[in-house]
């Protein structure tokens, strides 16, 4: 309020904001962002110098967020984290050594993420603050910018391919609620009740969210507020031999959010976005930020009409335009030759990728 009363102020802070943005030193990872912001940006990795790998043809996310700790993580629960990775891989790796597309690869790997109760995406989705399940998935195809997504979802078991279903079976790309629900059962998909998404796990994070609203004016909501160390939003890019690229995201939401609320990973643009020729992207982090931002859509803009390498351009959208905004996260962003950019700005994100010649890197600590 008081920054508005002093419009003064508004020159001066554009011209601030120019001169760093003009200064190069800045534009590393370490930099603050050059708006006022009162994120702190963690140890995310890939610098616009380094993208994250090469020769990949898939890579997954299982989540961002404040990470798994070395120090406080048994081998028993490493290993189940990069068996989820890694499965997911090998699932969309079958459908491209069998010949299959980017989509049908990225829709197989995010099946097997949403049936692993780790990760918030099917069976293991976060708690709504009524303690309901509500999830979101998305896919896209590169090749002509085909989308299709569900929100709101409350009985498909696997809404990644309800997604699928929805770009190849409508004419429009997002359906909602029970109208989705009830496509996906008529198009034949399993519909199972709430109680297939029940954790353990997430009903703690729900309880420690509730405890931590208590007094607070609004509730305490996703994963930190919960004490999770991973979002565990899900999702997958690919590139086939065509060279065409393919999308998905899949996810429960944040812990606590309220009913009806929808996050970033079923609109096309913030969560998923793939166009042939600049990127296949998929999102994890704080959703609204995420939307507001257009995240995915902007790091195509900028390669498109920026002129931007994958990295550079996944790296300025995750830890400088969203940390501006308020809001943390990560990404991971493929490009037509197989250059893999995974910048996050949270302490930690889930992910790993496969390449060409069948090797399978997952990534579950923090500067991996
Ligand atoms: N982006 C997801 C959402 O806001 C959450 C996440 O990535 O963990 O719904």
């Amino acid at each position: 309020m008081r920054v508005r009363s002093r419009l003064w102020i508004v020159p001066v802070l554009a011209a601030l904001v120019a001169v760093v943005a003009a200064l190069p030193a800045l534009s590393q990872p370490a930099a603050e962002p050059a708006a006022t912001t009162s994120v702190a940006v963690g140890p995310g990795r890939g610098s616009p110098s380094r993208p994250e790998a090469t020769g990949v043809v898939l890579a997954v996310h299982g989540g961002a967020g404040t990470a798994l700790r070395r120090e406080d993580t048994d081998a028993r629960t490493e290993k189940a984290y990069r068996d989820g990775l890694a499965g997911a891989l090998r699932a969309g790796q079958k459908v491209l050594r069998d010949g299959g597309g980017s989509v049908a690869a990225v829709e197989a790997a995010v099946r097997v993420l949403e049936d692993d109760p780790l990760f918030n995406a099917g069976r293991g989705a976060v708690f709504t603050e009524d303690a309901g399940h509500e999830l979101d998935a998305s896919v896209m195809r590169g090749s002509d910018q085909a989308a299709g997504a569900v929100a709101g979802v409350r009985h498909v078991r696997n809404p990644v391919s309800a997604a699928r279903l929805v770009m190849e079976r409508t004419p429009h790309v997002l359906l909602a609620g029970q109208g989705a629900d009830d496509f996906a059962a008529r198009n034949g998909l399993p519909a199972v009740t709430q109680d297939h998404f029940w954790t353990q796990a997430r009903w703690d994070s729900l309880m420690k969210a509730k405890e931590r609203s208590r007094g607070g004016r609004t509730p305490a909501v996703g994963a930190e507020a919960a004490g999770e160390a991973a979002m565990g939003t899900v999702g997958a890019v690919a590139v086939d031999r065509g060279r065409d690229l393919a999308a998905a995201t899949s996810t429960g939401g944040m812990t606590n959010k309220m009913a009806g609320r929808v996050g970033d990973s079923p609109v096309v643009g913030a969560g998923t976005y793939a166009k042939n020729g600049t990127v296949a992207a998929s999102a994890t982090g704080q959703g609204e930020v995420f939307l507001r931002g257009a995240a995915t859509a902007t790091i195509s803009h900028l390669m498109e009409f920026g002129g931007r390498d994958v990295a550079s351009a996944a790296h300025e959208v995750v830890r400088e335009r969203l940390t501006a905004l308020g809001g943390t996260g990560g990404v991971i962003a493929l490009d037509p030759q197989g250059v893999l950019a995974a910048p996050y700005s949270s302490e930690g994100m889930l992910y790993g990728y496969l390449t060409a010649d069948g090797e399978v890197v997952t990534k579950v600590f923090p500067g991996e």
